[in-house]
C-alpha cells in the first residue's frame, strides 16, 4: 500500500485525500534507527507532505522543515510532484536520550524555538526567482493565547490558516511499518460548486469534517484508501455523491548523486579537499536521505577541480552566510 486516493463530494464544496503507505516509509527508515518519538513525528511530517503536495496545483517539490533548538535539529521531508518522497531528521542529542513519551513540543519547541517552514521549489525557474517560501513558528498565537503546536496535523493546519489557505482539516498516523492520512479541504463557493446555496455549502462542509473525525488510527494505519472512503462516506456517497480519482502511486527516491557530492567538493575548494585527502586518504560523503556513500580519492578529487564546471548554483556561498 503506497497510495494516495482523491475524491469529490458534490454535496458539499469539499476536496479529500486519503493516503496509506507502507514500504515507501520502510524504505525512508531504512538507513536510520530514529528513536520511536522521533520516528513518530517524521511520519506524521511524511503523510503530510504527500497530502500538501498532491493538494497543490504546483510542478516541483514541496519541502517541509521543521527546525529548534531542541533534540530535533532538523527535520526535512521532499515530496515531489510525481509523489516521490525523501526525508530525514537530525538530532542535536544522541538517540538513547529521547524518551518514547516525547511530544513534538519536548522534540521541536525548546524554548519555543520550534519553527515550521514550508518551501515550494518549481522544477523549472529562472536563477534569480526564489522558490516560495512560508514559515510559522510552533505555535498558535490568536493576538490574545499563546498556545503550543501539540500534532503535526495542528502545525500543518496552523501553516494553512496562517498562508491563507483554504480551509484545511488534516488527520495522521504513523507506526514502524505504515503512515496514513486523511485531508479535508474547503473549495471556494465558485466554480463547480457556485449551484450550492450558501448554507447548504456550510452544511456540507461540517457535516464532511463530522465524517472525517470519526476516522480512527487503526483504520488509517491498516487500510486501503478506497476502504477508509467508502467507510467514512458510504451515506454521503449514497445520499450526495462521492466521487473518486484513479489512486496515485507513492514511491520512496533520493536525488543524490556523485555529480552533486562533486559540486559540493568544488563549493569546499581544492586547498581544503587536499588536506582532508591528506588526512584520511580519501573524501567519504554519506547521504543522509538515502544512506548512500560516495567516496572521492586523491585521483577523483584530482579530477573534480581539473574540469572548470562551476556553475551558477556551485558558486562558494557569499560572506555573511
Ligand atoms: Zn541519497
Amino acid at each position: 500500500m503506497n497510495e494516495l486516493l482523491i475524491f469529490m463530494c458534490d454535496g458539499a464544496p469539499v476536496r479529500g485525500e486519503i493516503v496509506s503507505i507502507g514500504t515507501a516509509w520502510k524504505d525512508v527508515l531504512a538507513h536510520r534507527n530514529y528513536p520511536p518519538a522521533v520516528r513518530q513525528v517524521l511520519g506524521d511530517f511524511v503523510a503530510a507532505a504527500t497530502l500538501l503536495s498532491a493538494s497543490l496545483k504546483f510542478d516541483g517539490t514541496l519541502i517541509i522543515q521543521a527546525q529548534s533548538n531542541g533534540p530535533i535539529q532538523l527535520l526535512v521531508v521532499e515530496c515531489k510532484t510525481d509523489l516521490t518522497i525523501r526525508a530525514t531528521v537530525k538530532l542535536s542529542v544522541t538517540p538513547s536520550e529521547i524518551l518514547d513519551s516525547a511530544s513534538l513540543g519536548d522534540l521541536l519547541d525548546a524554548n519555543h524555538s520550534g519553527r515550521l517552514v514550508i518551501t515550494l521549489d518549481p522544477a523549472t525557474r529562472h536563477s534569480s526567482q526564489a522558490p516560495y517560501q512560508g514559515i510559522v513558528a510552533l505555535k498558535d498565537d490568536d493576538g490574545f493565547v499563546v498556545k503550543p503546536v501539540t500534532s503535526v496535523s495542528e502545525a500543518i493546519m496552523l501553516y494553512m490558516k496562517n498562508s491563507e489557505q483554504l480551509d484545511t482539516r488534516i488527520w495522521l498516523a504513523s507506526n514502524t511499518t505504515n503512515i496514513g492520512g486523511l485531508l479535508l479541504q474547503r473549495l471556494p463557493n465558485s466554480g463547480g460548486h457556485a449551484h450550492l446555496d450558501p448554507q447548504i455549502a456550510l452544511e456540507g462542509w461540517n457535516r464532511i469534517q463530522i465524517l472525517g473525525d470519526t476516522v480512527s488510527n487503526a483504520e488509517l494505519l491498516t487500510l486501503e484508501p478506497e476502504k477508509i472512503l467508502r467507510r467514512l462516506f458510504l451515506q454521503e456517497s449514497n445520499e450526495y455523491g462521492v466521487r473518486s480519482f484513479p489512486p496515485r502511486v507513492i514511491k520512496f527516491s533520493c536525488r543524490c548523486s556523485r555529480q552533486k557530492v562533486a559540486d559540493i567538493l568544488r563549493m569546499l575548494g581544492e586547498e581544503e579537499v587536499k588536506s582532508i585527502v591528506a588526512e584520511r586518504g580519501e573524501v567519504e560523503s554519506c547521504c543522509e536521505f538515502c544512506g548512500k556513500t560516495y567516496h572521492f580519492d586523491a585521483v577523483d578529487c584530482r579530477q573534480v577541480f581539473a574540469t572548470d564546471l562551476l556553475s551558477d548554483a556551485t558558486q562558494p556561498p557569499s560572506s555573511g552566510h
